[in-house]
């Protein structure tokens, strides 16, 4: 590993830049791939270009920079250039650079984007450089995700001297994977996905790096699904005591329920720990099951701790357990980090005086040790990290561990993804739910849709509203919100509008979260923090703004938080757009209440080249492979691995120190090769 300083041109302010993308060594930075191209290998003649298209020309300068001054702020630059086949004007907004940088007769290139409401030929704010002095043009140039202040240039520079320093790399795979799967050598495969020769070339390099990092994912889970088939654990004695618990419920458990809840037990009666995923769509009754599995372990002597993504979940969780288990043979404490007095708490933890431990990351801190645990439930374990999940199973030996999850995975892909967990699905709703009403509207029916609501909270009913997410901009997210409150308050002046978002304290979220369940909030706008678990049963409506923004498996989990009582539960989508994908979106909402379909279908339309939405899926995050259109690869790769695996389980020989090596980078906490 190199230190990025040791690269031309890049100095302190540079590398704090780069540091903040967690990018720290020229190796971490040859991994960090384009997520587009840009053609600028082929000029092409002024007269052929057309209207919005990018494009590549080399042109005579004819006259000087034009300075002209349209209003404070904003500066126009021109000048024209031409070449044989015509003429065209060159437009920069407010980049004073431009003004001495060109003389009349030479001769440059440009790239960049022609005016699509134009009829005259106009290039607006393109690159450009002298002939004879490309550095950024007259080949196929890499476009990454940028960041922070981040701009293509110096990425793409960084880039080109870092792997000039790297040189010749050792190829790991061994020669017999890269033949059978005729996969191109590493350095050929480095080279071409940041600066590729052709785009057969680019195709040729991002499937051998697809390949790998699917290979490499495949293999850690199979080693650690057979490490941990190599450890032994005392069996549970006592299932049957299931039956009591199941007296405590104020319900009967659903056919669904009661199977997962019994391939849980019979993993119980094993020498070996459990690895088991549970998935159930939203409302399909996991903490029952959850309650049940940490009931057994309780009378079997072992504590057990479950995990959830956010406090207000805990603080459910914690509220539903002490219902199940009011006559106070089973105790329960609730762990989170807003909780006052730890120290005491971790004392009573470790000193066994609770069964059951309730709270969100706070439980796997090192200060936190546990007596005799013997189970581990992650709730909306898609909300965690691998890494995280092998925390939790790591705080005891051998520990059964549950993870549970309302956002469906087509079974295909999560039997290939979770490869080490075994799966239970809750596939059935408890009786008497009514699947909720959707509708999807444009803004013309808003005075209707608000008449509508309106009617319900007169009858005693609440609302939740929920803002577009813009990724990565937490800021504008706050304001769509804030905004969004004042105009629900002032269309419903006799109601209490509350708020709730993501950068509120935990106890401000709470405070909200529990007046919204007391009734003294009418209307709850929200950003996506409701999104998993929380039960407000009087809640029946929610209305969805930019709804097209959002993935279907999330409107899906978003809608979920309504229709948990016996009312008939609606959600509203208001969509904008009017393309063909948003509307067959919109319409399979309306249609179908089940996940599982939703998110099969979600996939069909989803066009290969959209990176978005396998964090929605809870599905690893990937560098380069797209989980949904590599399908193909992935399947080659679960071969090659499963074909490995067989023959050195524990990737020790010697033809395998390649591989093993980049196993253990790729998932450093994750797993630990021995
Ligand atoms: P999720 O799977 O989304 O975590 P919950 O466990 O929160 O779902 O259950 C949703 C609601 O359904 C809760 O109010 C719970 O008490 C209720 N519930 C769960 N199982 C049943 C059942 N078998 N019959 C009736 N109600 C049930
Ligand atoms: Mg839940």
């Amino acid at each position: 590993m190199q230190e990025l300083s040791v690269l031309k041109g890049i100095g302190e302010v540079r590398l704090r830049l780069f540091e903040k993308k967690g990018i720290t060594t020229v190796e971490e930075l040859v991994g960090y791939y384009p997520r587009d191209y840009e053609d600028r290998s082929q000029t092409k003649d002024i007269a052929d270009t057309l209207p919005g298209e990018d494009v590549l020309i080399m042109a005579r300068i004819l006259t000087s920079v034009k300075e002209n001054r349209i209003r404070k702020n904003m500066v126009i630059y021109s000048l024209a250039a031409g070449d044989e086949s015509g003429i065209i004007s060159i437009i920069w907004y407010n980049n004073r650079f431009v003004k001495n940088a060109f003389k009349a007769g030479e001769e440059f290139v440009f790239f960049g984007k022609l005016n699509p409401h134009s009829r005259k030929k106009e290039m607006i704010n393109p690159i450009y450089e002298r002939v004879g002095k490309e550095r950024y043009t007259g080949k196929i140039v890499p476009i990454y995700p940028l960041w922070d202040k981040m701009t293509q240039k110096i990425l793409q520079s960084a880039m080109s001297e870092a792997i000039k320093n790297i040189g010749t790399v050792e190829e790991y795979l061994n020669e017999e994977i890269i033949k059978k799967n005729r996969l191109c050598d590493i350095n050929f495969a480095i080279h071409n996905i940041h600066f590729p020769e052709s785009f057969n070339a680019f195709k040729t390099a991002r499937t051998r790096l697809v390949f790998e990092e699917l290979l490499f994912l495949q293999l850690a889970l199979m080693y650690n699904r057979e490490k941990n088939g190599k450890i032994k654990r005392e069996p549970f004695g006592d299932i049957k005591c299931v039956k009591e618990f199941l007296k405590l419920l104020p319900f009967e458990m659903t056919g669904a329920q009661k199977r997962t809840l019994a391939e849980i037990l019979k993993d119980f009666e094993k020498d070996i720990p459990m690895n088991r995923l549970v998935q159930g769509d939203v409302g399909s009754g996991k903490t029952a099951v959850a309650a049940a599995a940490m009931y057994v372990a309780a009378k079997n002597g072992y504590q057990s701790a479950i995990m959830a993504p956010t406090e207000i979940l805990a603080a459910q969780h914690y509220e539903s357990f002490c219902g199940f288990f009011k006559n106070g043979d089973i105790k329960i404490c609730l762990l989170t980090s807003s909780i006052k007095k730890k120290k005491a708490l971790y004392e009573q933890i470790k000193n066994g005086e609770y069964d059951i431990i309730i709270g969100t990351n706070a439980i796997i801190q090192d200060s936190v040790e546990y007596n005799r645990l013997g189970l581990v439930i992650a709730d909306e374990q898609h909300r965690f990290g691998v890494a995280q999940r092998a925390r939790l199973s790591g705080k005891g030996e051998g520990v059964h561990t549950l993870v549970m999850t309302a956002t469906p995975i087509p079974r295909t892909l999560s039997f290939i993804l979770y490869g080490d967990l075994d799966i239970s699905v809750i596939d059935e709703l408890p009786p008497g739910r009514k699947p909720v009403s959707t509708y999807a509207v444009g803004e013309s029916m808003r005075e209707r849709i608000y008449s509508f609501i309106e009617t319900h909270i007169k009858n005693g009913m609440q609302c939740y509203v929920v803002c577009p997410l813009i990724e990565e901009t937490q800021s504008a997210d706050l304001k769509n919100a804030t905004d969004l409150q004042q105009k629900m308050q002032d269309s419903f002046p006799d109601y209490t509008v509350g708020l709730i978002h993501g950068k509120m304290k935990p106890a401000q979220k709470e405070e909200v979260m529990a007046q919204f369940a007391n009734g003294d909030i009418n209307i709850l706008v929200s950003t996506t923090v409701i999104e998993v678990g929380v039960n407000v049963p009087n809640a029946n409506i929610m209305v969805i703004e930019n709804a097209e923004r959002f993935g279907l498996a999330q409107l899906h989990q978003l809608r979920g938080r309504v229709g948990r009582g016996a009312e008939q539960a609606y959600c509203i989508l208001f969509a904008h757009g009017s393309g063909e994908v948003i509307k067959k979106r919109m319409e399979i909402m309306c249609k179908s209440n089940d996940g599982f379909y939703i998110s099969e279908e979600d996939l069909k339309l989803r066009g290969p080249g959209d990176f978005f939405g396998t964090r929605q899926h809870g599905l690893p995050e990937m560098k380069i492979a797209n989980l949904f259109c590599d399908r193909a690869i992935l399947k080659a790769a679960q071969k090659t691995a499963k074909e490995i695996i067989e023959k050195d389980p524990t990737l020790s020989q010697k033809e395998n120190d390649g591989i093993r090596k980049k196993v253990g980078e790729m998932f450093k906490e994750d797993i630990i090769l021995n």
